[in-house]
């Protein structure tokens, strides 16, 4: 009888799981069904893009109806309420319950907010279509009260953390707020834009050089990075940092940190801080019938105690790997070890500018070269998955 496979998440991991599976084997071999709270995949790298105004929706927001319905996959758009591995059972809250034989677990990872008072209520993050769209609605809304008023704290905003999505985002800004406010008959001048940093620097993955080079462009476009100095408080107008001084602003987006998906870490799973716990093919320290690909598992390279970080190109890799190991769980064969490629870190700084390491020597790059890379590898990954064929929807 044909096994049952129950992926949960749509994301990289999901989607690149359902599709090497696919590759693998047909409908009798399996039945294959993703449960997603979407029903489009989201190129969750891009959605600074979004966020700032430079690209449509349907760029990042991809049917997968269109991207995996097509092999004999099943969508349903649901979210995930509880996972019962012991049961082999997954509840959703929509109120069915679906059963598996084989479990993928790629539900990524979620906001940290480190318990800073009144954070979660006051800001807005950055993690779907529907949380850019906030953003940039909010964004534009503010300018609109800020025309008519006169109020700072409308035309202040502040992006907290500066990893790779806060940086990107305040990139996107910089480029488009200039011509949002000439079109609304607004000063760019009378805009602040911080992006501030609890670290001594911004960045911190790249190289000092690149760093410099990320402050200099930015800051020239109109960006204040405060480095060295935490939130450490927020309300609906006011940012608090560590060392006393307060950010009157509308706008606080935080970027701060992700953490394990709290479905995964309370499922009874094998866990680690909130992140399950893996054997070098991808499956569950306890539950070798459950699969984790992407950010809510922790995979630590051979030998080393710093786990791999939570990226959208391992995340991918990673359900490359299980899709297959699926295969060979149902079909015959020797699994696969989990061994990524780094094809290296690509940070957008707006439209025409970026910075990045590529390859495993970590070959720099800046400005063209870095944004032509950075597009590529974006148009690489939709081609990949067939999403270009996709986006014509
Ligand atoms: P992150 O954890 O990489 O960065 C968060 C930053 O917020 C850190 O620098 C941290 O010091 C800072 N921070 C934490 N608490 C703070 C506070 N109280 N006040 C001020 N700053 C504070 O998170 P991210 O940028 O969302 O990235 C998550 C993962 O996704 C990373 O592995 C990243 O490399 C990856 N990513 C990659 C890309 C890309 O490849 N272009 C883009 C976005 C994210």
């Amino acid at each position: 009888m044909s096994k049952q496979i129950l992926i949960l998440g749509g994301g990289y991991g999901g989607v690149l799981t359902a599709q090497t599976a696919r590759k693998y084997m047909s409908a009798s071999d399996a039945s294959i069904t993703i449960v997603n709270r979407f029903p489009t995949h989201q190129i969750i790298t891009e959605l600074h893009r979004l966020a700032g105004g430079t690209i449509a929706e349907k760029a990042v927001s991809l049917p997968l109806a269109k991207l995996v319905g097509s092999n004999d996959v099943n969508i349903i758009v649901d979210s995930v309420k509880e996972i019962k591995p012991n049961e082999k059972k997954v509840v959703l809250e929509g109120g069915s319950v679906q059963s598996y034989d084989y479990l993928v677990v790629a539900l990524g990872s979620e906001t940290n907010y480190f318990g800073i008072p009144g954070l979660e209520e006051n800001s807005f993050v950055l993690k779907s279509v529907a949380d850019a769209n906030r953003i940039r609605e909010h964004v534009e809304a503010r300018l609109d009260a800020y025309k008519k008023s006169g109020n700072k704290a409308d035309a202040t905003i502040v992006v907290g953390g500066g990893g790779l999505t806060g940086v990107e985002l305040v990139g996107e800004f910089a480029d488009k707020l200039p011509e949002v406010c000439r079109s609304k008959g607004i000063d760019f001048n009378d805009v602040s834009l911080y992006c501030v940093e609890a670290a001594p620097a911004v960045l911190p993955i790249f190289p000092k050089v690149l760093i410099d080079r990320a402050v200099e462009s930015l800051s020239k476009r109109g960006v204040t990075f405060i480095t060295g100095v935490a939130i450490t408080e927020a309300t609906k107008t006011s940012v608090t940092l560590k060392d006393g001084n307060v950010i009157n602003s509308s706008t606080i987006i935080w970027t701060g940190g992700v953490k394990g998906n709290p479905v995964v870490g309370s499922s009874g799973l094998a866990e680690d801080r909130g992140r399950s716990t893996v054997t070098s093919t991808l499956q569950s320290t306890s539950h070798p019938e459950v699969f984790l690909a992407g950010d809510c598992a922790v995979v630590f390279p051979e030998g080393s105690e710093r786990p791999f970080p939570p990226t959208a190109q391992l995340a991918w890799q990673m359900g490359e790997t299980v899709g297959y190991n699926l295969s060979v769980l149902i079909k015959g064969g020797v699994m696969d070890k989990f061994s990524p490629v780094f094809s290296g870190t690509l940070g957008s700084l707006g439209r025409k500018d970026a910075v990045g390491t590529i390859g495993g020597s970590g070959t720099q790059l800046k400005g063209l070269p870095a944004t032509l890379m950075k597009e590529a590898s974006n148009v690489r990954y939709l081609s990949h998955i067939h999403g270009l064929f996709a986006l014509a929807y």
